[in-house]
């Protein structure tokens, strides 16, 4: 099978902040991928603008060096990278100010597709879409990209989405979230509803229960300032758990069309109950024999900021009632997995006897590392008398699965930023979205705080705390190990 890759319409594409960390592990090195797919028109331009002082040829061996650090691709011959630089100018610009900007407009052409990477904090968004227009580069066809966090609560998620809404529709913001980018939350989708075999079973009659996994192996980096004032909850649950759990319990939607999906996924966030503080552990890594601990790297030894979070979830609808959604995701754990485990009911008599065993289906997720799904079915042990039974996974690793021909596949980012290009907010975050997922979240931080909750400490390169794991055994469950 030999995958098509569609080039898109010649485009613009002006990336704030494009000499930043994201710009150029994710960004960049993405766009040449694509260029090297031959995804990207020859007469598109691609024009980084951020404050640091540069002309166009120091920024294009920016590039270019980030492009060799972080990744071409297999499939570039020689000389591409040469020919994909003639594509890229810059701009130095400063998003609060007036530089750059008069210079910045007469580059962008007004006759093509055009879009904004807002690739720069959230502080700024305001400015640049107000300076975008004041600057007439903006027009009803213009696309912006924004960056999470969008927002740290719902009053600051409302604030920047007004603050974009001044200036741009609705159907020109792309909120990204690289989740959604990833191959495998798509195949959810696909598996979902492009086939007969699961959806019937696809409710509390007959799953028990869904596990969503996110473990990370490494701590919190460079990023302590920051991220001690938003832990896991904020950084990873409110946004992507979140949308995981939005595709995997939303209703079919009628059409593959953006707001058909995004209705779904929001009635969903708006049918989750409270979370009860007992159904919730939170955690923090504790300094082990080569690390100093989360409150060394976040610099405040009195740290109550979370890295680990578990929690139990219930979604009031008549799809779910009765099945409970385990999320949990943490840093400093013992792998470096997601992964989504849908956990069938039991049969409900087994004729096997006793000895047999009990045994049930498992469909298991993979986002990373290995993307693909696993489903387990119960067999016949081989070779045994009488009737064992033992469960084997019917294995769908998507790279064996679809053979050397297919295209090398997108990573989430490559995927997404031609999604802007295309016109296609399917896999965006609309505003409303972003503000159910807040809203539910906010009182779940207002809790803690309230209450002065401490988080328990775990060892790094554990499962988290041993109270995530008493807190599922609670309910007669365990969860599914953390495992490459
Ligand atoms: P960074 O600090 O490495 O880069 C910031 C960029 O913004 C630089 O190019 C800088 O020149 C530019 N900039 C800052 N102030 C400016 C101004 N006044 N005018 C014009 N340009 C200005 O940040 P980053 O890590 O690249 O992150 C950018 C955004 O993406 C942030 O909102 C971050 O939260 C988000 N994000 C980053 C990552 C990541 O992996 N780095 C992942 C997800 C989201």
């Amino acid at each position: 099978m030999v995958s098509r890759v569609i080039p898109v319409e010649p485009f613009d594409l002006v990336i704030f902040g494009g000499t930043g960390d994201l710009a150029r592990r994710k960004i960049l090195p993405g766009l040449f991928r694509r260029y090297c797919a031959g995804q990207i028109p020859a007469d598109s331009q691609i024009i980084g603008a951020a404050r640091s002082e540069h002309d166009a040829t120091e920024f294009r061996a920016i590039v270019a060096e980030a492009i060799r650090e972080f990744g071409g691709g297999k499939a570039c011959e020689d000389g591409t990278l040469d020919e994909f630089l003639q594509r890229i100018d810059y701009v130095t610009v400063d998003a609060r100010g007036d530089t750059g900007w008069s210079e910045l407009a007469s580059k962008v052409r007004k006759d093509l597709i055009n879009a904004f990477y807002f690739s720069v904090g959230p502080g700024l968004f305001g400015d640049l879409a107000e300076r975008l227009h004041r600057y007439d580069m903006a027009d009803d066809d213009s696309r912006i990209v924004v960056e999470k966090p969008f927002g740290r609560d719902l009053a600051t998620a409302k604030a920047l989405n007004a603050s974009l809404a001044k200036h741009f529709d609705e159907t020109q913001i792309y909120r990204i979230d690289h989740y959604l980018g990833k191959e495998t939350v798509q195949n959810l989708m696909a598996v979902r509803f492009g086939n007969m075999l699961f959806e019937p079973l696809w409710n509390s009659q007959y799953i028990d229960h869904i596990q969503i996994s996110v473990a990370e192996t490494v701590g919190v980096g460079g990023r302590g300032g920051y991220y001690d004032k938003s832990g896991a909850m904020r950084d990873m649950v409110q946004n992507h758990l979140m949308q995981l759990l939005c595709l995997i319990a939303m209703e079919p939607p009628a059409k593959f069309d953006p707001d058909a999906v995004r209705d779904e996924k929001l009635k969903v966030i708006r049918a989750l109950d409270p979370v009860e503080p007992h159904h919730i552990v939170r955690g923090q890594y504790g300094p082990s024999a080569d690390d100093d601990g989360f409150r060394t790297h976040v610099g405040d030894p009195a740290s109550k900021t979370e890295s680990f979070v578990a929690m139990k979830i219930a979604i009031s609808n008549w799809r779910w009632a009765g099945t409970p959604f385990y999320l949990r995701t943490g840093k400093k754990l013992k792998a470096r997995t997601s992964e989504i485990t849908v956990v069938f009911k039991d049969a409900p008599h087994s004729i096997f006897g006793a000895e047999a065993g009990r045994h049930n289906n498992e469909l298991r997720i993979r986002l990373q590392p290995n993307e693909g799904m696993t489903l387990d079915v119960t067999i016949k042990e081989p070779g045994q008398g009488g009737m064992r039974l033992v469960d084997v996974p019917l294995d769908m690793s998507f790279a064996e699965a679809l053979g050397p021909n297919v295209a090398e596949v997108p990573d989430a980012y490559e995927r997404l930023i031609m999604d802007v290009i295309r016109g296609n907010q399917t896999l965006f975050m609309r505003g409303d979205e972003v503000e159910a997922a807040w809203a539910w979240t906010d009182p779940i931080i207002e809790g803690w705080q309230a209450r002065g909750e401490v988080p328990k400490t775990y060892d790094s390169g554990s499962d988290g705390p041993t109270d995530a794991m008493a807190m599922i055994a609670r309910d007669g469950r365990i969860w599914r190990e953390i495992k490459l």
